[in-house]
């Protein structure tokens, strides 16, 4: 691309809301250039998030089903054990595997690649400084800005991604924690923890709210940190690192009741800050051309993903929404059908949520306090997976089913399942939820 080249659509930033956009828009019969300064496509998800840590929560799922089932199905080895490297390159091919074939479906849908770090200079042109050091303009009809999330720090905490690591950080560990602690119970926190804990740290996770994962079923969250605790992760919820002491080997983490109080020291080797993650916009130049942003730092919208200023556009983590990669493509391609002149859709009731523990824990529409909250009558039906005989079966039987229906008309409104393949089986459950209750 250089300065005479007119786009019709410039996306800022390759990530799975960006790429898709992109792909999307020039087989639309859009002009499209996209602009990513990581040298590699397919955003926090395929590089740093999704699809490592998928990769490493698999592969030592295998190593702990080795070690702790597979003798009670009558498979029996003389000895398992963990080779790290093995495991490192073996998500490292998949990430470059994939990253590239991103490449070649640009190539393949005439998507204008540029690497670089992209500035906006007017609504309608952007700058790049290019990975290899020079700087070109790229200018468009339509601006889509994809340019996602980065990790949240900590006040007082310096993530140096050696002994304080962020996920990033977690997916590259290259030996075993013997003590690996776990800022923050989200659903990130909880995947990199099991995958240490499987392969042999002892995980304990500090959060300062009440509770694991806010956005869960209460119910299901329960039987979630019962089942967690069973796997030998320690929960100290309610509690706040108040400071961090590197001058010996490890870490010490000094904590505090979150309400105040006595004070406690918690020694590791790797501490995980998973306190929840932020829009990145530095160095975008926003206010230069006066789009808006939250308290939050995310970027609002409109129903056609159009910001404050015309031409320009958001998607992703970036807006506000559930921080997904489903979602984030799914606005990708909504926003360039509405620039395409057709009808983009995006129903943000259904987008389904998946913790990819073991077991996992899926949920699509509304969770119980929620369904309270809306004053609608409803109904609950649960089953367990201790009854279901294909669970049995498997001897892997632990969770369940809850489904939350209208009272009056049994129309769906949430549902959580708690199970070895639940990231499966929500999908199913999305396609039947209802698209408005009648009587909300
Ligand atoms: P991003 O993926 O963050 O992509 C934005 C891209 O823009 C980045 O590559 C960045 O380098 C680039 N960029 C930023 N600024 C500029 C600029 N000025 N110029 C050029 N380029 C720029 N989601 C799921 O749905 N399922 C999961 O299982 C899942 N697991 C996760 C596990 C981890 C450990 C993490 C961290 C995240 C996980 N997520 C998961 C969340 C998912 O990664 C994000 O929701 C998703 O990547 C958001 O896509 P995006 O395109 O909006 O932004």
């Amino acid at each position: 691309a250089s300065a005479s080249d007119e786009n019709d659509v410039v996306v800022i930033g390759g990530g799975p809301g960006g790429y898709v956009a992109a792909i999307k828009a020039a087989q639309l019969g859009l002009k499209t250039t996209c602009i990513e300064k990581r040298g590699a496509l397919g955003g926090t998800c395929l590089n740093v998030g999704c699809i490592p840590s998928k990769a490493l929560l698999h592969s030592s799922h295998m190593y702990h089903e080795a070690m702790h089932s597979f003798a009670s199905h009558g498979v029996k080895f003389s000895s398992v054990e963990v080779d790290l490297p093995a495991m490192m390159a073996q998500k490292d091919k998949a990430v470059s595997n994939l990253t590239r074939g991103i490449e070649g479906l640009f190539k393949k849908n005439k998507v204008t690649y540029v690497k670089g770090y992209g500035k906006f200079i007017s609504p309608s042109e952007v700058s790049v400084d290019t990975i290899e050091g020079g700087n070109t303009v790229v200018k468009g009809k339509n601006i889509i800005i994809a340019t996602g999330s980065d990790v949240k720090s900590l006040p007082g905490i310096t993530i140096d991604e050696k002994r304080i690591v962020s996920s990033t950080g977690a997916l590259a560990l290259n030996e075993v924690p013997k003590k690996l602690v776990v800022i923050g119970a989200g659903y990130i926190g909880l995947e990199m923890g099991s995958v240490w804990a499987r392969l042999g740290s002892e995980v304990t996770v500090v959060e300062f709210a009440a509770d694991i994962v806010p956005s869960m079923d209460g119910e299901i969250r329960k039987q979630f940190q019962r089942s967690l605790e069973k796997q030998k992760m320690k929960f100290m919820l309610k509690t706040k690192v108040v400071g961090v002491d590197l001058s010996g080997d490890g870490v010490k983490l000094t904590l505090e009741p979150a309400a105040g109080g006595e004070k406690t020291i918690l020694e590791a080797d790797v501490v995980l800050v998973s306190a929840g993650r932020t829009p990145f916009t530095a160095g975008l130049g926003l206010d230069k051309i006066g789009v808006e942003t939250d308290k939050m730092g995310r970027i609002p919208v409109n129903e056609r993903f159009a910001t404050n200023i015309p031409g320009v556009y958001a998607i992703g983590d970036v807006i506000p929404g559930p921080m997904l990669a489903h979602k984030a493509e799914e606005d990708g391609v909504a926003c360039v059908e509405f620039l395409a002149g057709k009808h983009g859709h995006v129903d943000y009731d259904k987008v389904p949520g998946v913790v990819y523990t073991h077991p996992e824990v899926a949920s699509v529409g509304k969770t119980e306090e929620q369904v309270k909250e809306l004053g609608v009558e409803y109904r609950v039906g649960k089953f367990p997976f201790l009854a279901n005989s294909r669970a049995k079966a498997i001897d892997d039987a632990e969770g369940i089913v809850k489904i939350l229906a209208e009272k009056e008309t049994d129309k769906i409104l949430g549902v959580h399942i708690m199970a070895p393949n639940a990231g499966e089986l929500i999908h199913e459950a999305a396609m039947a939820t209802h698209d408005k209750p009648i009587h909300i």
